[in-house]
């Protein structure tokens, strides 16, 4: 059973004439509640050959480490809400359009869509935010892969290392199901096959 996430009711079946398919509604809100996906945006930020992680600090996963990011919010555009994000967790501020466009792709056993930029800076300097217990700069071997909060996105971090350490990038969609996995190159430009 579900519940109004605006009012907490209970959600009834709704279904229109013209639409086989059927939506919950909330009777009291007068409105469909519909699970939209929830969009996530991620920043890989480098300083020479290292990415920045957080340890996080709230659950889930507390105590293990991601690369910064969080929800998107109403009435920002995806680059400024990433330049949010990045700011809120680390310290670290950067103008939007100072974000390249990156990586994206679907989550479907999470419901989100998340897109992800990539930035460089010149000084390692950061501090953890409120949400962070600490917040560093690593390179591949640096990284603490045995306790990474997400595993299941290692390969697209795997794959940020790969074209840092190549000096050339990549733009890639990922498509992660129960049953696949991958993340395809959507363009050629700074791409080579290796
Ligand atoms: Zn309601």
């Amino acid at each position: 059973m579900k519940y109004c996430s605006e009012c907490g009711d209970r959600l009834v079946t709704h279904q229109l004439a013209a639409d086989a398919r059927e939506y919950d509604y909330c009777i009291r809100c007068a409105e469909p509640r519909i699970d939209h996906p929830s969009v996530m945006l991620t920043c890989f930020l480098s300083c020479g050959q290292k990415l920045l992680w957080i340890q996080r600090k709230l659950e889930p996963r507390s105590g293990f480490w991601a690369i910064p990011g969080g929800f998107m919010e109403r009435g920002e555009t995806v680059a400024a809400g990433t330049a949010r994000e990045l700011w809120e967790e680390t310290g670290i501020r950067l103008a939007p359009a100072a974000l390249e466009f990156y990586m994206t792709g679907t989550i479907t056993f999470i419901n989100q869509v998340y897109i992800c930029f990539r930035a460089s800076v010149a000084s390692e300097d950061c501090q953890p935010g409120q949400e962070a217990i600490a917040a560093a700069f690593f390179s591949r071997e640096e990284c603490p892969w045995d306790e990474v909060a997400y595993p299941e996105v290692n390969d697209s971090i795997r794959r940020a290392y790969d074209d840092l350490e190549r000096g050339s990038f990549g733009l890639y969609q990922a498509e992660m199901t129960q049953e696949i996995y991958r993340l395809l190159p959507i363009s050629t430009v700074g791409y080579s096959r290796v």
